[in-house]
């Protein structure tokens, strides 16, 4: 588990970094978010700014889809970086004692004060270390396609049949022998034959 739940201690200004294979089930991830084979693998550095800790890393592995268009099961490699920051989560004090307490720390604290990155995904902590199963859960889920398809170029399912299109055309499509078409056809070519008598 210490991968998953660093003491804050432990990130020191040089940071930390953390690396691990990690299940599905260790990251919280059920197969109604994301099926995952096998393991994750996870490599993130840890660095202390202010009183937020920054984390950055790449998730690597392979995730299981169903295909939107022909229901086809597929593994797809799931490979993203990521940046977040935690913060310490303000308990029960109002926006005036959070205030407070950032100012004296930053009075405290080196120069380096305004690097916080407006677009990075916040999370917050309490106590003594991070818990980064949920971070990690939503981000692999933020980085899954909302519609995935076995390929883009996938036909799908007839929509009369559900035959898979991606081997071959089914008949719903094809104009079957002796159809309405080629009874007219018949037809005209007799009365041709008719007239020309
Ligand atoms: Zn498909
Ligand atoms: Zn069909």
């Amino acid at each position: 588990m210490g991968i998953l739940t660093p003491k804050i201690s432990d990130i020191t200004d040089e940071g930390l970094s953390l690396s691990g294979d990690l299940t599905g089930d260790e990251l919280g991830l059920t197969d109604a978010d994301v099926s995952i084979r096998g393991t994750m693998s996870v490599g993130l550095e840890l660095r202390p700014i202010e009183r937020s800790i920054y984390v950055t890393g790449v998730v690597e592995g392979t995730a299981g889809r169903q295909c939107v268009r022909c229901l086809k099961e597929f593994d797809e490699q799931v490979a993203f970086s990521l940046r977040v920051v935690y913060e310490r989560e303000v308990k029960s004090t109002g926006p005036i004692g959070k205030r407070d307490g950032a100012r004296k720390k930053k009075a405290a604290a080196s120069p380096t004060t305004e690097e916080e990155e407006p677009n990075d995904d916040l999370y917050y902590f309490t106590g003594d270390h991070l818990d980064l199963a949920p971070m990690l859960r939503e981000q692999v889920i933020l980085a899954s396609p909302m519609h995935p398809l076995c390929a883009t170029d996938c036909r799908g399912l007839c929509a009369r049949c559900g035959y898979d299109l991606n081997g071959g055309s089914c008949l719903c499509g094809e104009e079957p022998s002796g159809g309405p078409f080629d009874v007219l056809r018949t037809m005209k070519e007799k009365l041709r034959d008719v007239g020309r008598r």
